[in-house]
C-alpha cells in the first residue's frame, strides 16, 4: 500500500536524520522527560497548513489542535483546557487560512453525513459574511471570542491569525 509505505519510509528517514544530527538527537532525548510547549495553536486540518512548518518550530514547541475549519467543539475545548491549565501555556492562537475548504463549504451550504457540527458552527460565526477571506477571519475571531467566554479566568493571551497559503505569511488579526 503506497500510502502506508510513504509513512514508513518518512519515519525511517526522520529517525536516521535525527540521529545523524547530534543537536537534534539531544533535543529529542530531552523531550522524553516531558513536554513544555510555549504555544497552543488551533488550526485547520488542511494539509497545506502545518504549524510546525510554517512557524519553523520543531517538536516540543507547539501544542496543536486541528479540525476542519479550526472549529472548537467539545473535544477541542477539552484539549485547550489541558493545554492552558495543565501545561500552563500562556499564548493561544486560533489560526485560520486562505482558501479554506470548510469555510467555503459553509458559505455554499454544502451538506455531509457528519459535517454538520463543523459547518453549522462556521455559519454561526460568519453570520451573513459572503466574502471567503473575510469569513475565514471572522471565523477565527469568533472562535477566540468563544474561548474567552469559556476560560474567563485565563491569564494568558487568546489571539486570532490568518495564514496565507500563497505568500506563506501569517498575519495576526483583531
Ligand atoms: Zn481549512
Amino acid at each position: 500500500m503506497k500510502e502506508k509505505e510513504l509513512l514508513i519510509n518518512g519515519n525511517k528517514s526522520f529517525v536516521l536524520n535525527s540521529k545523524a544530527d547530534k543537536e537534534t538527537d539531544e533535543a529529542l532525548k530531552e523531550l522524553v522527560k516531558g513536554q513544555n510547549p510555549s504555544v497552543l495553536i488551533i488550526t485547520c486540518s488542511d494539509s497545506r497548513v502545518s504549524p510546525e512548518e510554517i512557524f519553523s518550530l520543531g517538536l516540543g514547541w507547539l501544542f496543536v489542535i486541528r479540525t476542519a475549519g479550526n472549529v472548537i467543539n467539545e473535544g477541542e475545548l477539552a484539549s485547550v483546557e489541558y493545554g492552558i491549565e495543565h501545561l500552563h501555556i500562556k499564548y493561544v492562537l486560533v489560526l485560520g487560512h486562505t482558501h479554506c475548504g470548510a469555510v467555503h463549504a459553509a458559505l455554499h451550504n454544502e451538506k455531509g453525513k457528519y459535517l454538520d457540527p463543523i459547518l453549522n458552527q462556521i455559519k454561526k460565526n460568519i453570520i451573513d459574511e459572503k466574502d471567503e477571506l473575510e469569513a475565514s477571519k471572522k471565523n477565527a475571531l469568533e472562535e477566540v471570542k468563544f474561548l474567552k467566554e469559556k476560560f474567563p479566568e485565563y491569564d494568558g493571551i487568546f489571539e486570532a491569525g490568518l495564514y496565507d497559503i500563497e505568500t506563506r505569511k501569517v498575519c495576526f488579526i483583531k
